[in-house]
C-alpha cells in the first residue's frame, strides 16, 4: 500500500467529514479497511442508497433485462415502457453473440413499446400485444421476453396475461418479468426476479439426450467483449461441452434442457448464485465457483474442474492446454509486469468483477488499493457463510421467494455426499468465500459508491487506474486518471482466459502509460468550488 493503515483510516474520516451525522453513520457502515487481525470483518450491502446522493447503480429492470436475459441470442426481447428504459437494452453492455449454424439471433436489436403519456393514462397493453403481434409476423421467434418497467408497473398493465394469451395465439413461447426498476435497491433485484423466472418457466421443459462425455454449464459470464467466445475455445480444446450458458451467447432452446449438464460453472456469483443453488436442489447438479478472469484463477478453475470429473485422462489434457496457452502470453504477461509494477488500482464495479480483475492486476504488479461493489451483498464481500446471518428487508420482499422441490423424474445424484465433502475441502464447491479474504491489509472495501467518495480518495490514494462502471469513468478522466469501463470494456476485449489478460495488460499500458493524462487539469483547479455546510442540527 502507497500509505499506511494509520493514514488510510485518517483519509477515511476525511471523506466522512462532508456528510450530515445520519449519512455519515450510514456511510460508514458500507466501508472498511482490510485488518487480518480483526476476528470480523463486516460490511453494510444491499441497503437502500441515501436519497440525494446520486448512486453509480442500475435499476431492477436494468439487472433483468440488461444483465441476465439481454445476452441470450434467440430471445425477442420487449421492453415494456418509455423509449429511455432502453438505454439498457441497447448494446450498452458490448453483450456478443453468434448466432449457431440455422439458428437466429436478434441481439443486435432493440424492441420497446416506446410508452408515451397517453399510454401511461389510458393504459399500455393494447400496444403491448401489437408489439409482439408485430414481432411474430416480422422476426417469427420461438420465444419472447417482456420486460416491464416503472410505469407499468404504477399503472398496473397485465403482462403476464398477455404474455399467457400470445403464448396460445401464437404457439411460441412468452415469459413476462416483472422487474420494474423499483422492485429493489438496484441491479441485484432484477438478476433475482430473472432466474426466477428462467427457473421456473424455462429450466427443463425439454429433455435432450446428450451425447457428452463432461457436460456443463456456464453460469453468470454474459459475453462482455467476447469473453465467453474466448472462455469456451478453451473448455472445447480441452474436451468439456458446454449445454447452455446462463447467459452470454447464450440461447432459451439450450437452457430447456440445461438440467442435462454434470456440473455448474459460476463465474459472477451475485447475479446466478440463486439458480445455481436451486438447480442443485432440484436435480442434483453440483455449482463450482470459478474465475476465468486473470492467468491464475483461469488455471486454479480449470484443475479444479479436472479434479471435479476424476478423470486422469481429462486432467491430462488440462495441463496440456495450460502449459500450450501459457507459452503463447507468459513473456509479453511478464515484460508487463515489469512496466506495471509500484502502480496501483481502484475498482468499483459489479457484485463480481471488483474480486476478479483484482487477480488480474496482481498477476501484472499492479496493486488493488479500494475495491467495491455496486450491487453486492454482504455474502459477496464477507462469503456465504454469513448467508444465514443477513437480515431480510422489505425491499428484499419486493421479490417473491421461489420454492424449488427435487425433481422425482430428472433428478440425479451427480456426485456422492461423501465425494462432495472430500472436494469442498480443496475446491469452492457450492461454495464462495467472497471479496474480502484474498483482499491486501490496509486495502479499502467499500459498498454503493458515490462520486464525492470516489474523488476523495482519488485525491487521497492518487491510484494509477480507475476501473469504473457505467457512470463515473468520466470523473475519473477529469481528474487526468486513465480509467477503464469494466462493465463494457469500453470498446475492447476479450479480457478472459490466457489470450485476454494478454489483451488487459495492452490495453491498460496504453491508457496508463500514456503521458495525455498529465496535461489534463482538473476543473477545480482552475476555478473556486462552491463550498458549504450542512446546516439545522443533526
Ligand atoms: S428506474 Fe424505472 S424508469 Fe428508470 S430505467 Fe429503470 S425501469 Fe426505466
Amino acid at each position: 500500500m502507497k500509505d499506511s493503515k494509520a493514514g488510510i483510516e485518517e483519509i477515511l474520516d476525511d471523506v466522512l467529514q462532508s456528510y450530515p451525522a445520519k449519512s455519515m453513520k450510514n456511510r460508514k457502515e458500507h466501508i472498511l479497511v482490510k485488518d487480518r487481525n480483526k476476528s470480523e470483518l463486516k460490511i453494510k450491502a444491499n441497503t437502500r442508497t441515501i436519497p440525494g446522493i446520486i448512486t453509480n447503480r442500475g435499476c431492477a429492470y436494468a439487472g433483468c433485462r440488461g444483465v441476465v436475459l439481454g445476452p441470450l441470442k434467440d430471445v425477442v426481447q420487449i421492453v415494456h415502457g418509455p423509449i429511455g428504459c432502453s438505454y439498457y437494452a441497447w448494446g450498452m453492455r458490448r453483450h456478443q453473440g453468434l448466432a449457431a449454424e440455422g439458428g437466429k439471433n436478434f441481439i443486435n436489436y432493440t424492441f420497446s413499446t416506446d410508452m408515451q403519456d397517453s399510454d401511461v393514462v389510458f393504459g399500455g397493453e393494447r400496444k403491448l400485444k401489437e408489439a409482439i403481434k408485430e414481432a411474430v409476423e416480422i422476426f417469427n421467434p420461438s420465444t419472447i421476453m417482456i420486460t416491464a418497467t416503472c410505469p407499468v408497473g404504477l399503472i398496473g398493465d397485465d403482462i403476464n396475461s398477455i404474455a399467457k394469451q400470445a403464448e396460445e395465439e401464437y404457439g411460441i413461447t412468452v415469459m413476462a418479468f416483472n422487474c420494474e426498476g423499483y422492485k429493489g435497491v438496484s441491479q441485484s433485484a432484477g438478476h433475482h426476479i430473472a432466474n426466477n423466472e428462467i427457473m421456473d418457466n424455462l429450466v427443463g421443459i425439454k429433455d435432450k439426450e446428450l451425447d457428452y462425455k463432461y457436460p456443463i454449464n456456464l453460469m453468470g459470464e454474459y459475453n462482455i467483449g467476447g469473453d465467453a467466445f474466448e472462455i469456451e475455445r478453451i473448455l472445447h480444446k480441452i474436451g468439456y461441452d458446454v449445454v447452455a450458458s446462463f447467459s452470454g451467447n447464450g440461447t432459451a432452446d439450450q437452457i430447456k434442457y440445461s438440467h442435462e449438464a454434470d456440473l455448474n460453472l459460476v463465474q459472477c456469483h451475485r447475479s446466478i448464485n440463486y439458480i445455481a443453488e436451486m438447480f442443485e436442489e432440484k436435480y442434483g447438479i453440483p455449482w463450482l465457483k470459478v474465475n476465468f478472469l486473470g492467468v491464475d484463477a483461469t488455471i486454479e478453475s480449470l484443475r479444479n474442474m479436472a479434479e471435479y470429473f476424476a478423470d486422469p485422462e481429462l486432467q491430462e489434457r488440462t495441463e496440456k492446454v495450460i502449459a500450450e496457452e501459457l507459452a503463447q502470453i507468459e513473456a509479453p504477461l511478464n515484460r508487463y509486469k515489469e512496466l506495471f509494477t509500484g502502480k496501483t488500482a481502484f475498482l468499483f464495479v459489479g457484485g463480481s468483477r471488483a474480486h476478479h480483475y483484482q487477480n488480474v492486476f496482481k498477476r501484472i504488479g499492479i496493486e488493488t488499493v479500494v475495491a467495491g461493489y455496486e450491487f453486492g451483498h454482504r455474502d459477496d464481500y464477507e462469503g456465504r457463510e454469513v448467508i444465514p446471518d443477513i437480515e431480510m428487508t422489505a425491499d428484499d420482499r419486493n421479490i417473491p421467494e421461489l420454492e424449488v422441490t427435487k425433481d422425482d423424474k430428472k433428478y440425479r445424484l451427480r456426485i456422492s455426499q461423501a465425494k462432495k465433502e472430500e472436494l469442498q475441502q480443496k475446491m469452492p464447491l457450492d461454495y464462495y468465500g467472497g471479496m474480502i479474504k484474498e483482499m491486501e491489509d490496509g486495502s479499502v472495501a467499500i459498498d454503493d459508491l458515490n462520486h464525492h467518495e470516489q474523488i476523495k480518495l482519488t485525491e487521497a490514494l492518487k491510484p494509477d487506474i480507475y476501473c469504473s462502471g457505467i457512470k463515473d469513468k468520466y470523473t475519473s478522466h477529469k481528474m487526468g486518471i486513465f480509467s477503464k469501463q469494466l462493465h463494457s470494456y469500453d470498446y475492447s476485449g476479450p479480457y478472459a482466459g490466457f489470450k485476454g489478460h494478454l489483451q488487459f495488460a495492452e490495453d491498460i499500458a496504453a491508457g496508463i502509460l500514456n503521458p495525455s493524462w498529465s496535461y489534463i487539469t482538473p476543473p477545480w483547479k482552475e476555478k473556486t468550488t462552491l463550498e458549504g455546510s450542512f446546516g439545522g442540527g443533526e
